[in-house]
């Protein structure tokens, strides 16, 4: 039996006041929740989170990590450094950083990688563009991106990772996908994974991420391929975010 996680990404938001006021609500009100529950938090913010949510019942987890284990990097941040502040999680393969970063399929697949060896769980975001859909290539597409990890890693990875379907059209569009084009595509990755091993894909979480709100939380987690959700927009507001793991 799956269990339901929420995670929140907090994308490049945030100050210390702002954090503090959110870290600790959500915190305060995690106490009675039965669905798991974390944040991804900029790496400036990670000892912040730490501090306040330590012996709660929220984790927390960066957005992004390094390939690479350590050596001239300019800039990057790797897994070990992201286990000194006991980051549960690590978002790889964000839409974001595939769009804008030019982080290709190989890329995110050793970032994968990366994480999973310093004893992170790697979420792992899969989703097509507006176009894509609209050239009915959505399952070419995850399927894909989901393949690049299998390859490098073996199905059996995916048994210490959690997946998320962000279709990249509905991020931060207010355009949620539907309950029922978002189990679609759900059931086709389980069912790629289950072509591989069907006791990973009977136990994998995946989450859906795409301008979930409170008001369309409950019936998108309802699906039953749908194990929680990535939260963007709604996780930066306390009682938006909190609404959402409740609807969990
Ligand atoms: C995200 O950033 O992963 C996301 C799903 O954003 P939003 O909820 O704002 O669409």
């Amino acid at each position: 039996m799956r269990t339901k996680l929420v995670a929140g990404n907090w994308k490049m938001h945030g100050n210390f006041g702002a954090n503090l006021t959110l870290l600790t609500r959500i915190k305060e009100a995690a106490t009675g929740f039965a669905p798991a529950c974390a944040v991804c938090v900029p790496f400036p913010y990670l000892a912040q989170a730490q501090s306040v949510l330590a012996g709660s019942l929220v984790a927390w987890g960066a957005q992004d990590v390094s390939e690479h284990a350590q050596g001239a990097y300019t800039g990057e941040v790797s897994a070990a450094m992201l286990v000194e502040f006991a980051c549960r999680y690590v978002l790889v393969g964000h839409s974001e950083r595939r769009a804008l970063f030019g982080e290709s399929d190989a890329v995110v697949a050793a970032k994968f990688a990366a994480a999973l060896k310093a004893g992170l769980t790697p979420i792992l975001c899969v989703g097509e563009t507006l176009a894509e859909r609209e050239a009915g290539i959505t399952g070419a597409v995850v399927t894909r991106q989901l393949d690049a990890v299998i390859a490098n890693l073996g199905v059996a990875a995916l048994q210490r990772a959690v997946l998320a379907y962000e279709p990249v059209w509905a991020i931060g569009t207010g355009r949620t996908a539907s309950p029922q084009q978002a189990q679609e595509v759900h059931a086709l990755i389980r069912a790629r994974v289950a072509g591989c091993a069907a006791n990973v894909a009977q136990n994998v979480q995946i989450l859906y991420g795409g301008s979930v709100k409170a008001s369309n939380a409950q019936e998108l987690f309802a699906m039953p391929d749908i194990d929680g959700g990535l939260i963007g927009g709604a996780s930066l507001v306390a009682e938006d975010f909190l609404a959402i793991c409740r609807a969990a």
